[in-house]
């Protein structure tokens, strides 16, 4: 037996959701751009109504979404496409503050724009993983034109106060991205209600299709196309959208809310089980310890061994990773915030808990931790 336990990576695609996104692939073909005859039509209907379904669980209107490959590309649009239209709009504002435990989906693109004349300032984050609010509002100057924060992290999964945050960009005037790939349809989001100007998803996070995202949009702002084409998404993104993908994003996202609570409820007991029997063995130290989190997330640090031959034994009963899975090699920069040492962060294990994850799994994760912890100590 191999237990699944990383969900912050990928989750399984819901096998509701692969039945929905079914006849779009032969059966209803049609191109959606193609408004001349029934079948592109009807394409078109079902890509409005996944738009609806997004908009609704998210607290949004329709207009508001584009879809993206995934959380990645919709990064990319958010921030690159705000910066080329305030330059083009001759807006003075240039500086771009984001929090160092943010995605490389979120840092590369900034530092790509910190090449290009948009000076970025990361705020570093306290021993729990949140924000200190004054310290963010000190880096909030007249100057920036967008704060970039992701709703939850991808390894610690500790959830920045978005509702605080938001307050503060509207203030000083402020655009607030968000990058909420771990956090759509794992945790409540009201976007229009906490006043998020752009807010990032991923379907593949939240039981849907790999490839398939979406940024969504403030009606009125200004957002400078990527990609250029064939016009698509009223010039917002172009090409040819993958309608079974977008059938599949509405549709997971629509189960993801269904079944949210109790998933959270039940996995947040799984985790916590985790952790009691990981802390009974001596030596382990939670990471986000005391901060508001994702209740299937857990991440701890095992002191004492070393993290290279730690994972090479965990990785015979157990997947789970030591960082995030898009930045294999290098130790995490999020563990190194917290004040993780190379070492430390090395021997470090994210367990994401998912909608399969079993009490068998969960003490099979612990009998396995223990007999790995008892061979290296
Ligand atoms: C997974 C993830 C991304 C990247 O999403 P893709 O759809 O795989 O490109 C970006 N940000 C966060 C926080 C993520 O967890």
């Amino acid at each position: 037996m191999l237990a699944y336990l990383d969900h912050h990576a990928t989750t399984p695609c819901d096998p509701a959701v692969v039945a929905a996104m079914a006849p779009w692939w032969s059966e209803h073909c049609a191109n959606p751009a193609n408004r001349l005859y029934r079948p592109a039509l009807e394409a078109a209907a079902a890509v409005e109504r996944a738009r609806g379904q997004l908009a609704r669980v998210l607290g949004s209107s329709a207009e508001t979404v584009i879809f993206t490959s995934g959380a990645t590309e919709a990064n990319n649009l958010a921030l690159k496409g705000v910066c080329e239209a305030a330059l083009a709009a001759g807006n003075l504002r240039r500086r771009l503050v984001s929090l160092v435990s943010e995605h490389r989906a979120v840092l590369d693109p900034l530092a790509y724009l910190g090449r290009h004349g948009f000076p970025v300032s990361l705020v570093p984050i306290q021993p729990d993983g949140l924000v200190d609010l004054a310290q963010l509002e000190a880096a909030l100057g007249d100057d920036v034109l967008l704060l970039s924060v992701m709703a939850a992290n991808n390894e610690i999964g500790v959830l920045q106060p978005l509702a605080a945050i938001a307050a503060l960009c509207r203030q000083r005037g402020v655009l607030l991205h968000v990058d909420a790939a771990q956090a759509a349809g794992h945790i409540p989001l009201a976007i229009d209600e906490l006043g998020i100007d752009l807010l990032s998803l991923s379907g593949h996070k939240f039981y849907g299709p790999k490839g398939i995202g979406a940024l969504l949009v403030r009606p009125g702002l200004q957002l400078a196309a990527q990609l250029h084409g064939g016009g698509q998404q009223d010039g917002r993104r172009a090409g040819t959208l993958p309608v079974p993908l977008v059938v599949g994003l509405g549709q997971a996202l629509l189960g993801a809310e269904a079944d949210r609570e109790e998933r959270a409820g039940r996995l947040g007991t799984l985790r916590d089980q985790l952790w009691e029997g990981l802390r009974d063995l001596g030596g382990i130290e939670l990471n986000g310890d005391g901060a508001p989190r994702l209740a299937h997330n857990l991440n701890v640090t095992v002191q004492g061994v070393d993290g290279t031959r730690l994972h090479r034994l965990l990785r015979q009963r157990l997947a789970v990773s030591s960082g995030s899975a898009c930045s294999q090699g290098s130790p995490s920069h999020v563990l190194a915030a917290l004040g993780r040492s190379r070492q430390q962060a090395a021997a470090s294990i994210r367990f994401g808990l998912g909608r399969g994850s079993s009490d068998a799994e969960i003490t099979l994760a612990i009998e396995t931790v223990a007999a790995a912890v008892r061979e290296l100590r």
